[in-house]
């Protein structure tokens, strides 16, 4: 049995609006009974937000199929780092998830033992700079995924990536980065699918996280559908190259979805 993991901004969806062909690939999955997930390194919002979007674009999906990385980072830290207090820079939301999932909070005055990094979109300085205290203090830096942008209907915003070079530009210490590439949230899909981690087939758009991840794994990979940035994927030989070489250089990659799974 294979199971399927898919990324999702830029892969099956940009913004509001489904890729052609991606529902209709779910569908077919849920008709043959194979299992997926979606593996999204986004922590904007919370799990729940994402299956409800999805939903609401016509995909055939419950909540379960969604693996966020601010989950991942939550059993990460259960797991690896039990009892730690943790500062937290994330949207209310997302803070309210991780909060709910039983990741204590410092006390009052306390300095935390983590500085867990989401994809806050409602950063400020305050936090940057408590952050940045905390870090200086010994706190340790955890950041839920590395990506530099988060393509958008538009284009790209700003993610994560230039934050976490800031703390550890200032401090001196290397974060611990849970998200894609790491293959992390790889097994964490496999294990909730009942599929060997070997026998997973990632389906993504970007280079730098979805196909390194793929890569490193010795897993299947096929490219989503998005005409890259400048410096990004060019073409299918691109595409191709990248893979044989484990290039991790790359942006987004313009490869359908629907297309490469049909040949
Ligand atoms: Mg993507």
């Amino acid at each position: 049995m294979i199971g399927f993991a898919l990324d999702m901004d830029g892969t099956v969806y940009h913004g509001e609006r489904p890729i052609p062909g991606a529902r209709e690939f779910i569908s077919r999955l849920n008709a043959e009974g194979i299992p997926f997930r979606f593996i999204t390194n986004n922590s904007s919002h919370p799990k729940r937000f994402y299956a409800d979007r999805l939903k609401r674009m016509g995909f055939e999906i419950t909540e379960e199929h969604v693996l966020t990385s601010t989950i991942a980072t939550i059993r990460f830290i259960a797991e690896n780092r039990p009892g730690k207090s943790v500062y937290v820079l994330a949207t209310p939301d997302v803070t309210e998830e991780i909060r709910s999932a039983g990741i204590p909070a410092p006390k009052e005055g306390e300095v935390p033992d983590i500085v867990l990094l989401t994809f806050d979109t409602t950063i400020a300085y305050d936090g940057l700079n408590d952050a940045y205290h905390y870090i200086q203090k010994g706190a340790e830096l955890i950041a839920t995924h590395p990506d530099d942008v988060c393509p958008t209907e538009d284009g790209y915003d700003v993610d994560i990536g230039p934050f976490i070079r800031l703390f550890e530009s200032l401090t001196k210490k290397e974060a611990t980065v849970v998200g894609k590439p790491n293959r992390l949230m790889l097994d964490m899909a496999a294990l909730e699918m009942g599929v060997p981690a070997d026998s997973v087939v990632m389906v993504g758009d970007r280079l730098s996280t979805d196909i390194r991840m793929a890569v490193d794994a010795g897993i299947g990979a096929v490219g989503g559908d998005r005409q890259g940035p400048p410096g990004g994927i060019r073409n299918r030989a691109h595409f191709r190259q990248g893979i044989r070489r484990g290039d991790s250089s790359g942006g987004d990659c313009p490869y359908s979805v629907c297309v490469r799974l049909k040949c």
